[in-house]
């Protein structure tokens, strides 16, 4: 227990996790690396430079004549995941955190880095990339200074590159992170901190042994869940997984128990003995919640049943993902799919698209709302259509978020604006260091999802790091913007949207649509509306040139083939009432801008 380290590593992406992670390997002999990074195994995750889903591995290092077991845990880089890494985090005893020399300490690493402070975890700085010929470690170096109030001597300047001061930061890892806490005589109590899905074992637990230990062959019970398992395999995790008899006291490891649903795996859940059960689960466990929703549907009907299939698989090992039947008088029969953020969406929808060649049509994202009746009731609500009849509400609270955006002071003003444009609440700023600026917004979450990156990212020239993290349910004047062709309401196109947009919002969504819209056989009235009022119109006049006029007179034959022609043309038109709608209308009316 004494020789064991368990730690992780805080890095913004890019700033070089991936590659000091394989330096550290290849250092231990633990690998040796082709030109393949390690750690990240999915292609996805290199594309994006991504770690989605954290895994670990154990390290083998001699120091002082001393062998040590270090365990390094991954941890994903990006805020919709925080809270896997706020449980990978508590499975460490120490962090190495890494600041790119060019960059500077961004947003998201110093909220994973209070994470790691108020789990008192021995927080090793590290500089990477003082190779590189724009590196400025004496003004980064200042800046970890402020922010963590170490001495400038404890920072170890780094190349994952080349490979300098990697030597430095293993030993700084012996003996600066103190071994885990834990002891073997009280009852098992193991933090899972992550799950790997695998087709023929099942599910592969990772997990921390907090207290007792865990043998092959054992009884055990997850806390949470109230389900009990046999550990079936127990072991380490290398470059494979290693099984051994037991995971012993402090140590970090997998349970194999021949469970096939990933849902049944909780992060933060705890394992402890059937008959000798722990008192307590250990703190910190929370039931991730989806908190952004769109409607996934198949651009060809009957793709429905192989959609379904392929969003079953998907949550086989990406427990985070839910859905559910849903159907649109507009799109047919699709899912309500519900994700941790837009990141999170994005991932879902790419994967569906590479892994199982799914053609889908993805709604406009919403958050999940809490819509309080007059009766005092309170239901949360995921889809605009399926808000109850105005009438009957009370009053609707939508969840808001505590952002953090790391920027440059001539960044200021533009970020200020878009904020404010974004309902957003200015709480605080701070300088960071030289010309770097701290903002901290109070927003609403609904107000993020749709192009809150992207604009950030236009307005700063991609010099503004931002993260987010959920605090409240607030109340809200919201407002359900309809949209009525020919006075049908199409479920599809509703929106939520807070009372000062809505007229805006339904004037640029008839204009849009009327640009859409062919022509047809009368005129069609577009109509945006919020309950009963109208708050905007547009026409799309009828066809002059009636068709069937120049076969006046013709032969029967003709004029049917005439209309059967016109018929097939309309098939990648959806019906609605007696309006033809072009499938790309629904697509486009998410771009207003
Ligand atoms: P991660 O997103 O934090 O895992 O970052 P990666 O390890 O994937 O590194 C991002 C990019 O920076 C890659 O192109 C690396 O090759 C490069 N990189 C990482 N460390 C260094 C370094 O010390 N020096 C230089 N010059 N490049 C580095
Ligand atoms: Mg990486």
């Amino acid at each position: 227990m004494e020789n064991i380290r368990n730690f992780c590593i805080i890095a913004h992406i890019d700033h070089g996790k991936s590659t000091l992670a394989d330096r550290m390997l290849e250092y231990t002999k633990t690998i040796k690396i082709t030109e393949n990074q390690m750690l990240d195994n999915m292609d996805l995750e290199r594309e994006r430079g991504i770690t989605i889903k954290s895994h670990a591995i154990q390290m083998e290092y001699e120091y002082d004549r001393k062998k040590y077991m270090l365990n390094l845990i991954d941890t994903p880089g990006h805020v919709d995941f925080s809270y896997e890494v706020s449980r990978s985090i508590a499975a460490c005893e120490g962090a190495l955190l890494v600041v790119d020399a060019t960059q500077g300490v961004q947003a998201q690493t110093i909220s994973n880095l209070y994470m790691a402070i108020e789990q008192d975890l021995e927080i090793i700085p590290v500089i990477n990339k003082i190779d590189m010929p724009n590196a400025m470690p004496d003004e980064v170096e200042d800046e970890i200074v402020d922010l963590i109030g170490c001495d400038p001597e404890d920072i170890i300047r780094a190349s994952a590159k080349t490979g300098e001061g990697v030597p430095e930061i293993l030993e700084a890892v012996v003996k600066r992170i103190p071994a885990p806490k834990c002891d073997p005589a009280k009852p098992l109590q193991a933090l899972i901190f992550d799950s790997i899905f695998n087709s023929f074992r099942g599910i592969i637990v990772l997990c921390k042994v907090e207290n007792g230990s865990i043998k092959r062959g054992d009884k055990v019970k997850f806390v949470q869940t109230d389900m009990e398992y046999t550990a079936d395999e127990v072991g380490v995790l290398k470059l494979d997984l290693e099984p051994r008899n037991e995971l012993g006291c402090g140590e970090v490891g997998y349970v194999i128990s021949g469970i096939k649903v990933a849902t049944e795996v909780k992060v933060g859940d705890t394992i402890t003995h059937v008959d000798a059960p722990c008192e307590k689960a250990i703190s910190g466990f929370e039931e991730v919640k989806p908190m952004v929703f769109a409607g996934v549907y198949p651009i060809d009907p009957n793709d429905y049943e192989n959609l379904r299939a392929s969003l079953e698989k998907l949550q086989l090992n990406d427990a985070s993902l839910t859905f559910q039947p849903e159907s649109s008088q507009a799109l047919g029969f699709g899912f309500r799919c519900g994700f941790l953020g837009l990141l999170h969406m994005e991932i879902v929808q790419e994967r569906l698209d590479r892994e199982f060649n799914m053609d889908v049509i993805t709604t406009v994202p919403n958050v999940s709302y809490m819509v309080y009746d007059k009766q005092g009731g309170c239901k949360e609500v995921h889809n605009p259509s399926g808000l109850p009849e105005s009438t009957l509400i009370d009053h609707i609270e939508e969840p808001y978020i505590r952002a953090t955006i790391i920027t440059g002071t001539n960044f200021i003003g533009p970020i200020m604006r878009l904020c404010l444009d974004k309902r957003g609440e200015l709480l605080s700023q701070q300088y960071v260091s030289g010309n770097r600026v701290e903002l901290h917004f109070m927003i609403p979450l609904g107000e993020i999802v749709i192009d809150f990156y992207d604009k950030l990212k236009s307005i700063s020239k991609g010099y503004a790091s931002f993260d987010y993290h959920i605090d409240s349910y607030r109340p809200s004047k919201l407002a359900k913007l309809d949209i009525l062709l020919n006075s049908e309401p199409v479920d599809a196109l509703s929106t939520l949207t807070h009372e000062s947009n809505a007229v805006t919002m339904g004037r640029r969504m008839c204009e849009k649509l009327k640009e859409l819209i062919p022509r047809q056989q009368f005129d069609i009235a577009i109509q945006a509306a919020i309950g009963a009022k109208i708050i905007a119109r547009e026409t799309v006049k009828q066809v002059r040139k009636d068709v069937l006029a120049k076969c006046y007179g013709g032969d029967v034959s003709r004029k049917r083939k005439l209309l059967e022609k016109q018929k097939k043309g309309k098939k990648r038109m959806k019906q609605i009432g007696n309006v033809q709608v072009p499938q790309k209308a629904f697509l486009a009316v998410l771009k207003l801008d």
